[in-house]
């Protein structure tokens, strides 16, 4: 009996025609885009392009499934609340993050106990409206096992064609999810199945410089952490050198979600104070910061200061944004043999492998000496190993430490690198430049060394941190060793001497 109940219940409260009007005014909407937010200019314009068009061809037009991508804390999820403002419709959202079970999303039938319906039915429920905005969050997170795949329900749920009538096994009854607008969001679209990337259109969150972290910690994040600490502004000022501080030494995020809860911890401590009727300080220094937040948590890493011997430094991607790898070489006694080492995954130890056979074919144009191959093994060490590393595009800088390893020649310490490499040593695109670039710039590097084929990648740079740099497009190693590496700088056996300075010539030509 009661089961019944509950099932009627669930009748009775998922909305079958509660609608909110949508309010497609695109100035309006323009205006809550740019109050709320700081930059996303490519995001705010789809979403007003999407407004412009509705407006125009009302019930024709299919609802586009939008798909947020980017780094945690870049505002996917608040913007997406801005557009359900904007729109005047209800926002709901559900994370998908662990869902491994295909009965969590269509849920399970009425003959299992405890049944219930999916998370779908469920959140459409708390909407109370047909027509939600409605947010699957990290959709790349998602799973699957022997109990069905998850993403073949959110499939049904995506498709324009069959969502209005989208069946969950507990309901029985066809739900019509098609006046729904969906967003999706995900850290990165790899482990997200092609056929879901098919269905949606991707907008890039692709994380922010530190001049726009200020400027959005100005704007937003002081005021409203103020505000929930039941401060005045006038009571606590926290100027530029605090927010650098926090910036630097306290996160380490392409987003601001980090930042955010910092200077909500240090609001925090200056409400206590005068809670407690202490002095409070009126204007935050960094000394003070030291105080209220404890030491750094991040030291930075310190730039080498000695330009290195078999030693070069890569610049990776990483779901937090960028960051730069070092990538260490060593000759060991031995005969020839190749060992990598470090957290990394079987595509670097190929581009590893590739590296240096392409080394070895070069060897004498590189001005090193043949013999060293039987008479030692080549160590790679890619330290920090907590970080798993992997992908092709470490693949210039390997060959960048092993060809100083090898020659004598030191690596210039302030170039940043990435690039994939052929075993004939040329040089493939890459993905994830602008976080790269940005790890650079971050890191006070003076030069990039990109593939060519990346430089269109350009566009999406900041252009404080383009013309900070000096960006360099190569199409082969030889033009990436001719930035990279310096002239011998010690003694080296006679006999190679003379080689070394035909192929440095060679190189220097080849870069120009
Ligand atoms: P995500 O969903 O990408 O993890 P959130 O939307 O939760 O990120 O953002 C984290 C916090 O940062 C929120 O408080 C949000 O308001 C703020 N934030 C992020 N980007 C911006 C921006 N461009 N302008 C204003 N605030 C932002």
């Amino acid at each position: 009996m009661s089961i019944l109940r509950t099932y009627l219940d669930w009748l009775i409260e998922l909305p079958w025609s509660e609608s909110t009007p949508d309010n497609l005014d695109v100035r309006n909407a323009s205006r809550v885009l740019n109050r709320r937010h700081h930059g996303l200019r490519k995001a705010k314009e789809r979403i007003l392009e999407y407004i412009a068009v509705r407006g125009l061809a009302r019930e024709r037009q299919r609802q586009p499934i939008l798909c947020f991508v980017g780094p945690p804390g870049t505002g996917k999820t608040s913007l997406g609340q801005s557009i359900a403002e904007a729109l005047g419709r209800k926002f709901v959202r559900v994370s998908l993050g662990g869902v491994r079970d295909e009965a969590e999303i269509r849920g399970h039938r009425r003959t299992y106990i405890g049944a219930l319906p999916g998370r779908v039915l469920q959140t459409m429920r708390r909407a109370g409206t047909v027509n939600p905005l409605f947010m699957l969050d990290e959709i790349d997170k998602l799973g699957h096992d022997f109990r069905g795949d998850p993403a073949a329900a959110l499939l049904e749920v995506l498709d324009p064609e069959q969502n209005h009538a989208f069946s969950d096994h507990y309901l029985e009854i066809a739900f019509d999810l098609s006046k729904v607008m969906f967003i999706t969001t995900a850290n990165t679209l790899g482990p997200v199945p092609p056929a879901l990337v098919d269905r949606m259109e991707v907008i890039e969150f692709p994380g922010y410089i530190e001049e726009e972290k200020l400027v959005i910690a100005h704007k937003f994040l002081i005021p409203r952490q103020l505000e929930e600490n039941g401060l005045e502004p006038r009571e606590l000022k926290i100027g530029d050198d605090v927010l650098q501080a926090i910036i630097r030494q306290y996160t380490w995020e392409a987003g601001v979600r980090n930042l955010e809860r910092e200077i909500g911890k240090v609001c925090r401590k200056v409400a206590r104070r005068k809670a407690e009727k202490q002095k409070i300080p009126r204007k935050i220094t960094p000394t003070v910061l030291a105080r209220l937040l404890g030491p750094p948590e991040i030291t930075p890493r310190e730039p080498e200061t000695e330009d290195q011997v078999g030693s070069a430094t890569g610049l990776a991607w990483t779901e937090n944004g960028g960051e730069t790898i070092s990538v260490e070489v060593l000759l060991i006694d031995g005969k020839g043999g190749l060992q990598i080492t470090g957290q990394i995954g079987d595509v670097m130890q190929e581009s590893g492998q590739a590296a240096l056979s392409y080394v070895k074919s070069r060897a004498k144009d590189l001005g090193v000496n043949p013999e060293i191959f039987e008479k030692k093994d080549v160590h790679i060490h890619i330290p920090e190993g907590a970080i798993p590393k992997d992908g092709p595009s470490a693949g210039i800088t390997l060959a960048t430490a092993l060809a100083s390893a090898l020659t004598g020649r030191p690596v210039r310490r302030q170039v940043g690198m990435s690039g994939e490499i052929t075993l004939r040593g040329r040089v493939l695109p890459v993905g994830g430049v602008r976080e790269k670039v940005l790890a650079a710039y971050r890191l006070k590097l003076t030069t990039v060394v990109l593939p060519a084929q990346n430089k269109k990648d350009l566009a999406d740079v900041p252009a404080k941190a383009r013309s900070a740099l000096d960006l360099r497009f190569v199409r082969h190693i030889d033009e990436v060793l001719a930035v990279a590496l310096l002239p011998q700088a010690t003694k080296q056996p006679r006999s190679t001497r003379p080689r070394h300075k035909r192929s440095e010539r060679q190189a220097a030509g080849a870069s120009s």
